[in-house]
């Protein structure tokens, strides 16, 4: 059957991706299905991890780990958890199926500042963009939509991808500064949906949107960063674009998890990968709690990524939704990376998205908050918008010392958004730690 198609990869890609979508759709409202899917997929994965990749055959033997005792996704928790350093220390080859695949590689910089080349079965592409149909589905993003995916390199020529993709849209890559210089081009290019990080998303609803001379998207995807409700709400205002949130990490197969229409918080692509959210013992979080993510991909045979510590934070839902599907709703909403938390001088440690969330509400425009030392900080704030921000200095003081619950030497700043936006694998991030010795210490820009 996949013969006759060898000679046109697109055309076998996209008949491909319709069957699995198919597939995926009758599983997504039916939880036996979906759970009968995960479970053997599971297992699938790890017998292949045990039997052909050398850190999984290591490490589960140094544990004492019995893969034949893994029958469901609730045995999972018997296998140890494993972290990025854990990865890093590694030779790429212990990390490598020996089992000779297609594959796909990708260059990221992660969630911290340690780029690395990421292995990905290339079969991964059907599952990705099964995953990307299933969220446009849920946003009412027609066939044939124009989809803008942006980046933030200046002067990059346009790139539209030829034909209809397997989502069904007609995608064009576009860089941010580009549309921010030529508005006109924005009006060419009549986007139906706009994806990109927060901070692109803004900077296009307020330069180029904003006037109502050019006609606006119907909706807006964050799936670089954490979006928070302030940001939230002014693309919205800008733009009268529907704003969802998409969870992804460069680091895996799929799409984590996608914002439920009723913005009641995040389905998870169940059939696909498994998320487990852990309270600071190890223990599954009860709804309503924080915890952190750990993810196992079910797709990825080259590079087998099991039980493995995103570094995210997000607050766990009640896994039942008003929507009637069955992809569990696990997710709330994500509050940061495991990475922004401020550790004082009397050894508490503070949230700083929580913070932050309040600052960005006095101060009205993208802002990082620094962290020098255990006693000392630096809130950097960038106006992008034509309305010239007065900070006010004493009430920053004020809400700082609340959050914190002592007193610290704060200094306030200002610099140019666009230095932010001239790398195209640039993140804007909110919050940077400079504590030495800890884990959420990065580089000295505002890029992560
Ligand atoms: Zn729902």
């Amino acid at each position: 059957m996949h013969r006759q198609f060898c000679g046109n990869p697109a055309l076998h890609n996209f008949i491909r991706t319709n069957s699995e979508y198919k597939r995926a759709r009758e599983r997504e409202y039916q939880w036996s299905a979906l759970q009968a899917e995960t479970n053997n997929a599971l297992k699938r994965i790890i017998t292949h991890a045990n039997g052909y990749v050398p850190f999984y055959q290591r490490l589960w033997k140094e544990k004492g780990v019995d893969i034949s005792e893994i029958v469901t996704t609730d045995d999972l928790c018997n296998f140890p958890l494993v972290t990025k350093f854990d990865i890093q220390q590694q030779p790429r080859s212990a990390l490598l199926s020996r089992e000779s695949r297609k594959t796909s590689l990708r260059h990221t910089s992660g969630t911290t500042a340690d780029p690395r080349l990421v292995f990905r079965d290339e079969t991964a592409r059907i599952f990705w963009s099964v995953t990307t149909r299933r969220h446009f589905n849920e946003y009412g993003v027609p066939k044939g939509a124009t989809v803008l995916r942006t980046h933030s390199e200046p002067h990059a020529p346009v790139r539209y991808e030829a034909g209809t993709s397997e989502n069904w849209v007609l995608w064009t890559h576009v860089g941010v500064p580009n549309l921010v210089e030529t508005p006109r081009l924005a009006e060419r290019l009549r986007a139906d949906v706009i994806i990109g990080s927060p901070q692109q998303l803004e900077v296009l609803a307020q330069f180029v949107y904003s006037s109502g001379d050019i006609r606006p998207p119907k909706v807006c995807i964050n799936i670089a960063e954490r979006l928070d409700s302030a940001t939230r709400q002014r693309i919205k205002e800008a733009t009268g674009a529907d704003v969802f949130d998409v969870y992804c990490s460069s680091e895996l197969s799929v799409h984590i998890a996608f914002e439920c229409r009723e913005h009641k918080g995040f389905h998870t692509n169940w059939d696909y990968l498994i998320i487990e959210v852990l309270n600071p013992n190890g223990e599954p979080a009860n709804p309503g709690e924080h915890g952190e993510v750990v993810v196992t991909d079910l797709c990825n045979y080259v590079s087998p990524v099991i039980r493995y510590r995103l570094d995210d934070i997000v607050t766990l839902a009640d896994s039942t939704c008003s929507c009637g599907r069955a992809l569990p709703l696990q997710i709330l909403h994500i509050d940061g990376r495991a990475t922004d938390q401020i550790y004082l001088q009397d050894g508490r440690v503070v949230n700083a998205l929580h913070l932050i969330k309040d600052l960005q509400a006095l101060v009205s425009c993208p802002l990082t908050l620094v962290q020098e030392t255990r006693e000392y900080f630096t809130l950097k704030c960038y106006e992008i918008s034509t309305r010239r921000t007065t900070v006010p200095i004493n009430k920053i003081d004020k809400i700082v010392s609340q959050h914190l619950g002592v007193r610290v030497k704060l200094s306030t700043c200002f610099d140019e958004l666009p230095a932010t936006l001239h790398n195209e694998t640039s993140k804007f991030c909110s919050f940077i730690s400079r504590i030495p010795n800890e884990e959420n210490a990065v580089s000295d820009t505002a890029i992560c």
